[in-house]
């Protein structure tokens, strides 16, 4: 089944193009890397297919559903529920305990409070960070604010889980513990997970590396 397909992409920032018609299409369970240079428009791509930069042209689907078909407030639904959404930097409340930071996708999406603990918990146990459950964000290490960033993409069970730079600040054994963490409970949920990387260990993870260049598809590899 295919989760998630992006239709002939366009996307310019005012007089700047980062995207000349970008398609992909993946499938629940498949790993895909998205590489190239820094600037080819890798992270526009991400945001685009996670619905927070809309497409000035093409279309993307989500478990078959267009975006652009949806209201403004189905389509954010929709991506509170299907798409899990790891961010370099800014995606955790600051001043919230990390048990609350990682239930919010689900107090958002009208779950019980306790209900949404009892899962948010067993997502820090997945991701190994149960005991920093009291720990407000500053106090985290930039390892386990990562981890805790996984654990909030995944507590909503998102058929799509779209990463940019996941092992991004972290020094080669802590990116490699995170990769396997993103990975195996990707595997875990049968998601699929779109990673957007320089680093060629987080490209070794995937089923499929895509390599951008100027804002077009250059070539793609099965791996
Ligand atoms: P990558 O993630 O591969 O580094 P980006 O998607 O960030 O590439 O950027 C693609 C192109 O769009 C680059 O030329 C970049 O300078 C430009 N760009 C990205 N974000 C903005 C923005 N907010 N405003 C203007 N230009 C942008
Ligand atoms: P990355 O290397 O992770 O893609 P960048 O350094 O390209 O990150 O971009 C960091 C931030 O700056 C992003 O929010 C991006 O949208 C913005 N940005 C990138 N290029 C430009 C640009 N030419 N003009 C304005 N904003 C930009």
């Amino acid at each position: 089944m295919i989760a998630l397909e992006l239709t002939d992409i366009e996307y310019s920032y005012r007089r700047n193009t980062a995207l000349r018609g970008v398609s992909l299409q993946v499938e629940a369970g498949e790993i895909v890397a998205i590489t190239g240079a820094s600037g080819c428009g890798k992270s526009t791509l991400l945001h685009c297919a996670a619905g927070i930069l809309t497409p000035d042209k093409g279309s993307v689907r989500l478990d078959g559903q267009d975006l652009a078909e949806l209201s403004a407030d189905a389509r954010a639904a929709l991506r509170r529920t299907k798409i899990g959404v790891v961010l370099q930097f800014g995606q955790l409340v600051p001043d919230l305990p990390l048990i609350d930071n990682v239930a919010l996708p689900l107090l958002l999406a009208g779950h019980q409070r306790s209900e949404a603990h009892e899962h948010a918990r067993e997502w820090l146990t997945q991701v190994g960070i149960q005991d920093e459950a009291d720990a407000v964000p500053s106090e985290l290490s930039g390892g386990q604010t990562q981890r805790a960033a996984i654990a909030r993409a995944l507590v909503s069970g998102p058929s799509v889980v779209l990463a940019d730079e996941p092992t991004g600040s972290l020094d080669s054994r802590a990116g490699k513990e995170l990769l396997d963490v993103l990975v195996s409970t990707a595997r875990y949920r049968g998601a699929a997970l779109v990673m957007v990387t320089h680093d060629n260990l987080v490209a070794a993870a995937a089923n499929r590396e895509i390599r951008l260049r100027d804002g077009v598809i250059q070539h793609e590899v099965a791996l």
